[in-house]
């Protein structure tokens, strides 16, 4: 760690491209997890998680329709 700049937690990278929204861990694009969270009537709203939240049902409400890892 130099200190400059925020790498992906995942990868590694350096190339930050937005926090998980739960646990906010520095990502990079092709490591973030886009996800469409349903909130009350018929309001989706836009969410990244790392790969550990976006399975992690406790913390994504999609984790259970997911089988994609
Ligand atoms: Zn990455
Ligand atoms: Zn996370």
């Amino acid at each position: 760690m130099n200190g400059t700049g925020a790498a992906c937690s995942v990868c590694g990278q350096a190339k930050f491209f937005v926090s998980c929204i739960d646990c906010r861990v520095p990502l990079c694009e092709g490591c973030a997890r886009f996800e469409l969270l349903a909130e009350g009537c018929g309001t989706v709203v836009p969410a990244y998680f790392c790969p550990d939240c976006a399975v992690n049902p406790l913390v994504n409400p999609n984790a259970a329709f997911r089988d994609d890892f």
